[in-house]
């Protein structure tokens, strides 16, 4: 069996001694509730929640949350009742064990089911994240034991995987989750791609790394002249799965791929970024077009970077990441990271340490009826601010400001929805253009041919994007109009 230690050893933060004691009971408890159960690959099922608890761990959850991870089958799987929960640890890791086994009976069954799973999902996330990072890290050790299930089962989980829990931990900014569950999945859910791409990525990684090389020690001897701190330049590899979507971007050609392995360099702070890009490209020859500057604008997950693609002096071509030391915990660990770097962040003073409230109030967690509800309403408005989200038919998350109607999804998804916009479907049924989108809702848009924006809408357009659109569109076609009368007098 494995050792409640390796848990202690693995985390960043030490626990408490409290922490200790409850972790080393929720592991004691679920030992004994799944005593004798064994698994598909014939391992005991204890096996299963330690390792979901590790998951977890390793993704800096607090100790409740790892406990309800050890915790997560037993109301289901066991003869242990919801009350023996409840009387063993409380209010608190009940609600996150009952939410993780009411997350627990999605399945992927075809298209519709999938949309249904998502927007299950994200109404979970609306109430507590904990359970969901709980069920992704359940889903992780599920996918990589999933050689041990029956064949005609593989592709399902591989399949969900990859559409629900993937999407889910990228949008929860969980890049290292994100990469794992896909790259565990890829195999099953598209056995010959996976092969081929096999082939591909390990010639061309050597590749790389050798063009990479010689930028990488010029890199080093620049920073030590700059006197420029640096924590770490390593290289990044792309992962597979990731590889495989870009590819499909690029007709299928891997020479226009450019970052499958990046150089990756991480300071101490914002201002020696900036200096390190522009060292860099004072260096070598930046390509155009190619310098993304993610600290700006970070992505929609919260990723920040500087992306920059240099031609080296070998003559090959690739790319180079620029980000702090926190940049990189919340690259990888994403709301999570905000659990382990929250001293870090209060210590500077940091922002957002404020917009991030909400993860200190999930640790002074309070069981009674009304400190749930106040405790629930702040995780809800804090963490998604002021967004609601929308998915497509096909399952695809878009988020929009509150108060968003069907012209800014429509304007969201294309500029060509927005303006061809003849009428909306929600959740399947028709509905007015005016009314106001509730958060997972599945969205369609009618479109037609003839069909055209009209100043109307800007009363109910939310977004700067729609109305920009639908202004241009306008003017375009009033001085169209002018002009046509002017030319028939
Ligand atoms: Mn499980």
């Amino acid at each position: 069996m494995p050792n409640i230690d390796e848990i202690f050893n693995i985390s960043e933060q030490p626990f408490t001694k409290k922490d200790k004691e409850l972790l080393i009971k929720s592991y004691e408890f679920a030992q004994k509730a799944h005593d004798g159960q064994k698994r598909d690959s014939g391992e005991p099922y204890f096996i299963h929640v330690f390792e979901t608890a590790k998951n977890l761990t390793k993704l800096g959850m607090d100790a409740n949350t790892i406990a309800a991870g050890f915790l997560h089958d037993t109301i289901e799987d066991t003869a242990v009742t919801e009350e023996d929960v409840k009387r063993e640890f409380g209010d608190e890791i009940l609600f996150l064990v009952k939410g993780v086994t009411k997350l627990g009976t999605l399945k992927y069954r075809g298209h519709e089911r999938h949309v249904e799973s998502l927007r299950k999902f994200f109404l979970a996330m609306a109430q507590d994240l904990r359970v969901v990072t709980i069920k992704l890290a359940d889903r992780l050790h599920n996918i990589q034991t999933l050689s041990h299930k029956a064949p005609e089962k593989q592709k399902r989980i591989a399949l969900e995987t990859i559409e629900i829990h993937a999407r889910l931990a990228d949008r929860l900014g969980m890049g290292k989750l994100k990469s794992e569950l896909e790259d565990a999945a890829f195999p099953f859910a598209y056995p010959k791609e996976y092969t081929e791409i096999e082939a591909l990525v390990k010639d061309k990684v050597e590749e790389y790394k050798q063009c990479l090389s010689d930028v990488h020690v010029s890199l080093e001897k620049i920073l030590k002249e700059e006197r420029i701190a640096y924590s770490e330049i390593s290289y990044r590899i792309k992962h597979k799965y990731s590889i495989w979507k870009k590819l499909h971007r690029y007709d299928m050609d891997i020479d226009k791929i450019h970052d499958i392995v990046a150089l990756r360099v991480v300071v101490k702070n914002v201002d020696n970024c900036y200096r390190v890009l522009g060292l860099i490209h004072a260096e070598w020859k930046p390509l155009p077009g190619r310098i993304k500057d993610y600290i700006a604008l970070p992505k929609p997950n919260g990723y920040r970077s500087l992306h920059t693609t240099i031609l080296t002096n070998s003559g090959c071509i690739a790319e180079i990441q620029i980000r702090t030391t926190e940049m990189h915990a919340e690259a990888a660990y994403g709301i999570a990271a905000h659990f382990a770097y929250k001293e870090n962040a209060e210590q500077k003073g940091h922002d957002d340490a404020s917009k991030f409230k909400w993860l200190e109030d999930l640790q002074n967690f309070n069981t009674t009826q009304k400190e749930q509800k106040k405790f629930l309403d702040n995780l809800k408005t804090d963490f998604f601010g002021d967004r609601i989200f929308i998915l497509t038919p096909k399952g695809d998350v878009v988020d929009l400001p509150e108060g968003s109607t069907a012209v800014d999804f429509a304007y969201a998804i294309h500029s060509d929805i927005g303006e061809k916009m003849a009428g909306v479907k929600v959740d399947g049924r028709m509905a007015s253009i005016e009314d106001v989108l509730k958060n997972g809702s599945v969205i369609e848009i009618i479109t037609r041919k003839d069909a055209h924006p009209s100043a109307k809408w800007l009363e109910f357009a939310k977004t700067n994007l729609a109305k920009r659109h639908i202004r241009a569109y306008i003017e375009q076609n009033s001085l169209m109009a002018k002009f046509k009368s002017f030319g028939q007098s």
